[in-house]
């Protein structure tokens, strides 16, 4: 992938449009039901962006080196790049996300049955405590998403996105379409 990290520029205030709806069409049979989730994080990824373009898989890529996954699809990369990283996953209970900061060095994932959904909720508290750690007072929420998407599919492995079962298929269609975004305002 020709990605490349850009120099220093003020990040436009709205960067992606979605289409309307970036999951399966109801019309075919799903190996799943389908996830409010998908709707959640769409919403999340139309506000502001405030961190700078291609940072977000920057900081992924690093995470993804420092952590040597050796294999970015594993089904608990989110458990293992967070281990690696320092981190102690925690199961919690109750709605909400990005408390990493109020214990540190602890990140609290909301347990789910369906691994590849609770491997995505890893990954995002994994995204919310290195967004208090590298851009604390900068970032929103739709950064956050960014980066958790970039976590889940890093640069080096995206042209093998279409083989990725550790996190739900339609974050890997939103982490396509990021990916177009981040490309298109470099
Ligand atoms: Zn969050």
């Amino acid at each position: 992938m020709a990605f490349r990290r850009q120099p220093k520029r003020p990040p436009p205030p709205s960067l992606i449009e979605l289409p309307p709806d970036v999951r399966r069409p109801a019309t075919r049979r799903r190996s799943s039901p389908p996830s409010p989730g998908a709707d959640e994080v769409r919403r999340e990824l139309r506000m502001p962006w405030r961190v700078e373009v291609g940072e977000h898989d920057g900081i992924a890529e690093e995470v993804h080196e420092k952590a040597e996954l050796e294999d970015p699809f594993d089904p608990a990369s989110g458990l293992i790049l967070a281990a690696r990283h320092g981190y102690l996953v925690l199961p919690r209970s109750d709605e909400g996300c990005g408390v990493a900061g109020l214990l540190p060095g602890v990140l609290l994932v909301k347990p789910s049955a369906d691994l590849r959904r609770w491997n995505l909720r890893a990954l995002h508290e994994l995204a919310e405590g290195l967004m208090d750690k590298h851009h604390r007072h900068t970032h929103t929420h739709a950064d956050t998403w960014v980066l958790t998407l970039a976590l889940a599919i890093p640069r080096r492995a995206f042209r093998y996105r279409d083989d990725a079962d550790h996190v739900p298929k339609w974050a890997v269609r939103l982490r396509e379409i990021t990916a177009r975004a981040v490309v298109r305002a470099a």
